[in-house]
């Protein structure tokens, strides 16, 4: 098959996932044929199986986007046909239903995951770090546990909250936040199946302030009350993390994502072919 899948190209580390994108189908397994694509149209989205929003600046994507006519188009990209939809950092902020510490006046987003993001959650861009992450969902079954993955931090934001899923309604909550605009319908022509199940996973956290330094003294401290902060999640179709995978040169969260990609592009087009009863 051929597959293409778009990297938003507003403003952000665009290039940086193109170049991980293309390392990391080098190792893929799969007869399919790639394409990888920079998104600035909604004729260019149109092409686009899946999607992979950058890190930037949520608010400055969001701007361009809304100036290019793009913001509808990728609200129905993702929420709507439930193509796979990838954001990291900002692109995690755009694809979260709600946020908080936003632009004065509020800022737009897409939404697609039911949670509430905290933005620069741990401050500015001084207080940038790198830490070592154990992704477990990168572990594959014959060589055991993943190595560390190397998290970059840049004024990140974390997940603060997961929402109750209301398909087609818009998150409201009890805090000062931004909230994306929802679509009531499902794309009757889209199968959807394959998405069916809508728990947001937690597939990441950065281990408390108890625990990392349990890591560093040795000295174990009960961790309950500091669980840590949630920095990946995955909703469906749709993922996102708090950190830049793609500006380290580990290919592997691009390997699983591709994977998840073709899965999820491979189950669609099967149940296109089957007949309608
Ligand atoms: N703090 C930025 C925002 O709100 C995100 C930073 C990043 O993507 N590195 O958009």
């Amino acid at each position: 098959m051929e597959i293409t899948v778009g990297v938003l190209a507003l403003q952000g580390a665009f290039y940086e996932h193109l170049q991980l994108l293309k390392k990391a189908v080098e190792v893929l397994d799969s007869s399919d044929q790639w394409q990888f694509i920079q998104v600035r149209t909604t004729e260019e989205l149109s092409r686009c199986d899946a999607l992979i929003i950058p890190g930037g600046e949520s608010t400055a994507i969001a701007l361009v986007a809304a100036r290019s006519g793009l913001l509808e188009p990728l609200r129905d990209f993702v929420k709507v046909h439930r193509k796979p939809t990838w954001g990291t950092c900002a692109g995690l902020i755009l694809l979260a239903e709600s946020a908080n510490r936003t632009k004065q006046g509020g800022q737009e987003l897409i939404g697609g995951l039911d949670v509430r993001v905290n933005r620069n959650h741990f401050g500015r861009q001084t207080e940038s770090f790198q830490t070592p992450l154990t992704l477990d969902f990168l572990a594959d079954d014959a060589s055991g546990p993943p190595a560390p993955f190397n998290g970059v931090f840049i004024r990140a934001p974390v997940v603060e909250k997961i929402l109750p899923h209301q398909a087609g309604k818009s998150q409201r909550d009890d805090c000062e936040t931004v909230v994306a605009p929802s679509h009531p319908v499902q794309d009757q022509n889209q199968d959807t199946s394959a998405d069916k199940d809508r728990s947001v996973e937690v597939l990441a956290k950065l281990p408390g302030r108890a625990a990392r330094l349990t890591e560093q003294t040795g000295v174990t401290i009960d961790t309950e009350k500091d669980a840590g902060d949630i920095v990946a999640v995955k909703q469906g179709n749709v993922f996102g993390t708090s950190f830049h995978p793609e500006l380290t040169d580990d290919p592997r969260i691009h390997l699983w994502w591709l994977r998840q990609v073709r899965d999820a592009v491979h189950k669609r087009s099967g149940a296109a072919q089957l007949p309608v009863r």
